[in-house]
């Protein structure tokens, strides 16, 4: 028999959900929109400290909503962290625009300002500026925003922030997704906390955000009939859904400092092994530690990233390479990318191991006893599949 089964990053409940739900199902105030969805904008809003909230149906329709309020258009070219999941950069295409795709930095893995302010500096001298940038705060970790910020104000770039991992995790002691003109978050199952589904946009900007609300409303006019003077998204949240988010929402520093023990177990367990090293945590900031990653270097583990992760998968537990960078995708070839040798290196180097804040000590142990296993003595069985196959 198969041990249980050890997922990367499953829902974890507060118990506090059901309240809500019911609270919803007692007024039959079920949709559209509703109380638990009014209340967990302004409870999101004042976590972070951000002066408007809107919640939406999902993280990507916040990218979109933000993009297309940041003011880009067909033909436009928008700057987008290379190493990140594809709904960073999916939007800026709905809008038939092109992202340009910049490499990380090892420091955080994010992108790297240098690199960004290069690329902005030759696009004026080339007279055609992108009109947004969308960084990633990637796997619950801060970019380092205030050199990215300032190469934003010089050349008149908006910065939305895609914060859909990073929720709890700070940026020289304040929240990151309130830096840019938008910031973006997300509830999808697999986060830091979940509404089964869903995400939040903010923004210092009390008109944006209500632009944005009334977009996402289908572009309603306020007058009683249906009036329509631009084209409008179904991508409001339930109350329903809403009513999860603000049970989750209050257990959110329980869950960053669960997932930030998870991170302090497998570095104990593990960093004394030759050929490990763990995603650093910048001095910048404080990361949520969404995903405790690792690399593997194989010449001196004497096993890649896929052996290990086969043999994870093989004892019944999760564990996920990091995000392929977009520069690679096969739906993305032909855009611009500037560098992403590093992001490559992390691609091929890097795992995601079980990080879910519901961990028990012993699924830890678990994980790590499997990771040891591998260094050196018994990774050429582990490996041998892999070649039988070719
Ligand atoms: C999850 C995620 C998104 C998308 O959020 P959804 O709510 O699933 O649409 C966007 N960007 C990153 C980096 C993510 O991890």
């Amino acid at each position: 028999m198969k041990p249980s089964r050890i997922y990367l990053s499953p829902p974890h409940m507060s118990g506090k959900e059901q309240e809500y739900i019911r609270q919803a199902f007692d007024t039959n105030w079920i949709a559209p929109l509703g109380p638990n969805v009014d209340a967990f904008e302004k409870e999101f809003a004042e976590k972070v400290g951000s002066p408007h909230a809107l919640a939406l149906s999902s993280g990507t329709a916040g990218i979109h909503l933000a993009l297309l309020l940041a003011g880009v258009q067909a033909g436009d070219e928008v700057l987008v962290s290379t190493l990140t999941f594809s709904a960073s950069a999916n939007p800026v295409v709905y809008l038939g625009a092109k992202p340009v795709f910049i490499d990380s930095e090892y420091r955080s893995w994010n992108m790297d300002p240098e690199l960004f302010e290069q690329t902005l500096r030759r696009k004026a001298s080339e007279g055609r500026l992108p009109k947004a940038a969308v960084v990633v705060h990637l796997y619950g970790q801060s970019a380092d925003l205030d050199p990215i910020l300032e190469a934003c104000r010089r050349y008149d770039v908006a910065l939305i922030e895609d914060a859909a991992e990073s929720l709890g995790a700070t940026y020289k002691g304040r929240h990151t997704g309130t830096f840019g003109l938008f910031g973006v978050y997300s509830f999808n199952g697999n986060k830091i906390i979940t509404s089964s589904g869903g995400g939040m946009i903010v923004s210092a900007d009390a008109d944006l955000i209500a632009h944005a609300r009334k977009l996402a409303t289908q572009a309603r006019e306020p007058v009683p009939h249906y009036e329509h003077k631009e084209i409008g998204y179904n991508y409001r949240m339930s109350n329903i859904l809403a009513g999860i988010g603000r049970a989750q929402l209050q257990v959110l520093d329980e869950r960053v400092e669960a997932r930030r023990a998870n991170f302090r177990f497998y570095y104990e367990a593990l960093s004394d092994i030759p050929g490990i090293d763990f995603m650093p945590e910048a001095e910048w900031g404080r990361a949520n530690r969404w995903l405790t990653c690792l690399t593997i270097d194989e010449a001196l583990f004497g096993a890649d990233r896929e052996a290990v992760r086969l043999a994870l998968e093989e004892v019944n537990i999760e564990s996920r390479p990091v995000w392929k960078p977009m520069h690679l995708q096969p739906v993305y070839a032909s855009c611009e990318a500037v560098g992403g040798e590093i992001a490559e290196d992390l691609f091929l180097r890097g795992l995601c191991l079980p990080s879910g804040s519901s961990l028990t000590e012993d699924d830890l142990e678990r994980v790590v006893t499997v990771i040891r296993k591998c260094y050196r003595s018994s990774s050429v069985s582990v490996s041998l599949p892999r070649d039988a196959n070719k």
